[in-house]
């Protein structure tokens, strides 16, 4: 099923990303996850992607594949075009649709001083663009609620966010964020700007000292006061930081949910337990 069609029923989407094992003698454990996270009846879970090959990208057809196959849930295949040509991704896309897959998040992908560049593909746009030509795929695009990092400012994060819409894409998934009046900025600017797509906010419980650390090199998202106290009193304290940190998750999604959006996408980091937590927190949430 093409995920777009969730959006036209009056219906909130709950959606997971996962990502493939980096050891391929990891592989097997992501049955474990799958199984619970399907437990939870997710509308779909989208499969990252390591840009350039990086990463076991290998694997996320053959996780997709599993996930509609054995668990009978909708798979979203990342797919990255920044380090690939037209022929490489014409690969990917025939695999796809020969494994049945039918819902591609198109992304440009991170630049990397160790992979090298190709010219088909400069922008996710480029991707959509040659992505809906070819093939029957409903296209996915990604979104920056504090700005992509390239991005000069928010009037040109804008345009390509436009651009990628114009060329296809029929939902949007936020980056994370934690403070939910960015995504609700991002929103309001998407309707002036007539960009029309459901946006789906894309969360992440922070759970670890590791994982505070790897986000505030990786990503834009500012940490409010309220974050910060609980990652300074807690940090060497691995239970209550989880707990905190799914409390503080918890309150962003029924913040979103009371406020009317149209989906959440959870990050789990491969933890199903995560899932589950949000899950339960929300079961009465309508
Ligand atoms: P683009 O949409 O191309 O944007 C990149 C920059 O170019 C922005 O500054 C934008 O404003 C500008 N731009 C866009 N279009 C145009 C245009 N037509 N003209 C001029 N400027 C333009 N990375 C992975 O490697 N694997 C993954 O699986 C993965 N999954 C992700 C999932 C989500 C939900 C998100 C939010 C990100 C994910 N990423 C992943 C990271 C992503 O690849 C990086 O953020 C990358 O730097 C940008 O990708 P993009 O598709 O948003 O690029």
């Amino acid at each position: 099923m093409k995920i777009s069609e969730i959006y036209k029923k009056d219906k909130r989407s709950l959606s997971f990303e996962i990502f493939p094992p980096k050891k391929d003698s990891e592989l097997e454990n992501i049955d474990e996850t799958l199984k619970v996270l399907c437990e939870l009846s997710p509308d779909y879970i989208s499969v990252t992607f390591g840009a350039g090959g990086s990463s076991n990208s290998n694997k996320t057809i053959e996780i997709a594949k599993n996930i509609k196959k054995n668990y009978g849930v909708e798979p979203v295949v990342h797919l990255t075009s920044l380090h690939y040509d037209k022929s490489e991704i014409d690969s990917f896309a025939e695999a796809m649709s020969s494994a049945g897959i039918e819902n591609i998040l198109a992304l440009r992908g991170d630049r990397s001083p160790s992979i090298q560049e190709k010219s088909d593909f400069h922008h996710a746009s480029d991707l959509v663009e040659y992505l809906k030509s070819k093939y029957d795929f409903c296209v996915l695009g990604a979104c920056y609620p504090e700005c992509h990092p390239e991005s000069e400012d928010k009037i040109s994060d804008l345009r390509g966010l436009k651009a990628k819409v114009n060329a296809g894409a029929e939902v949007l998934i936020s980056q994370l964020f934690f403070e939910n009046d960015k995504f609700y900025d991002l929103s309001e600017h998407c309707k002036i700007a007539g960009i029309n797509v459901p946006v789906i906010p894309g969360i992440m419980p922070v759970i670890n000292a590791a994982q505070i650390r790897r986000m505030l090199s990786l990503c834009n998202a500012s940490f409010p006061a309220r974050f910060q106290r609980i990652i300074q009193r807690y940090e060497n304290n691995p239970q209550a930081l989880f707990d905190a940190g799914m409390s503080y998750a918890l309150s962003q999604v029924i913040d979103l949910i009371a406020d009317g959006i149209p989906g959440i996408h959870l990050y789990t980091m491969n933890n199903p337990v995560v899932a589950r937590r949000i899950c339960d927190g929300i079961r009465n949430i309508v």
